[in-house]
């Protein structure tokens, strides 16, 4: 697909208020890139509006890394899509592996939470990826299927979603497919995008994440099909991060 590559940094469960200093040395690291590039970090919610006043004027975007599948209500705990907004995000992620592992998140509950996230004017960052018993048994790309079948709303705003592929045994591992794993993936998930959604299905970003860093991030990149990086660990540093950024 054309356009910019999307650079994302999910911080998972990390960041105080003095890890500021971090997204301050990002968003200065970042200032120079050139056109070709987004870049959007996703720092915990406690974070979000505080972050939201320092990356002002900045390339640097924000995102939540989950959001409430409900409007509004009696959901303790939970923060809504709008609250979000509100905060100064423009992305969500969803259906992260640990969310779906930890907190038993299903197909569906994934997609009723894109619903809200799109509804909200927000990018919803759909994960999918096989799990390491799926691989081995020659499954990941029926895995992947059945999670666009399932977990990806079938909106016409597909400037609002992006699939990213995460397998979920490389994660935090230091392990990554293949370059022609990801390139047989991210081909397969192009075709069914177009399945789902017709030529439009173009449209739709597909990340690749997991074990990412500056010294793959060139050649995972180069892949055809692959629209950007989910970058998690290496994101919580910002020399690291800038770097893959510049990759793009
Ligand atoms: P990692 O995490 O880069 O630390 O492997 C990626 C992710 O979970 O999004």
């Amino acid at each position: 697909m054309t356009g910019p590559y999307l650079i994302a940094g999910n911080w998972k469960m990390n960041g105080l208020n003095s890890s500021l200093a971090v997204l301050e040395e990002t968003a200065r690291s970042c200032e120079h890139l050139n056109e070709e590039v987004d870049v959007v970090v996703f720092p915990p919610a406690t974070l979000l509006a505080v972050s939201s006043i320092l990356l002002k004027d900045t390339r640097v975007q924000l995102g939540g890394q989950d959001c409430s599948s409900e409007v509004s209500g009696a959901f303790t705990g939970e923060i809504s899509a709008s609250m979000l907004k509100d905060a100064g995000a423009k992305f969500v992620i969803l259906g992260h592996s640990e969310r779906r592992q930890r907190h038993a998140e299903s197909d569906d509950l994934v997609r009723r939470k894109a619903i809200q996230a799109v509804q909200e004017g927000l990018k919803a960052v759909i994960c999918i990826g096989e799990i390491a018993q799926e691989k081995a048994d020659g499954k990941t790309l029926a895995a992947v299927s059945d999670q666009i079948l399932y977990s990806v709303p079938r909106t016409s705003a597909v400037d609002q979603i992006v699939i990213a592929y995460e397998p979920k045994w490389a994660i935090g591992t230091g392990v990554t497919p293949t370059l022609d794993e990801i390139a047989v993936v991210h081909k397969h998930i192009r075709v069914e995008l177009l399945a789902h959604w017709g030529e439009s299905g173009r449209g739709i970003r597909i990340l690749y994440g997991g074990s990412v860093k500056p010294s793959n991030a060139t050649e995972i990149l180069a892949i055809s099909e692959v629209g950007g990086l989910l970058v998690g660990g290496a994101s919580l540093d910002a020399k690291q991060f800038s770097a893959i950024c510049e990759h793009g």
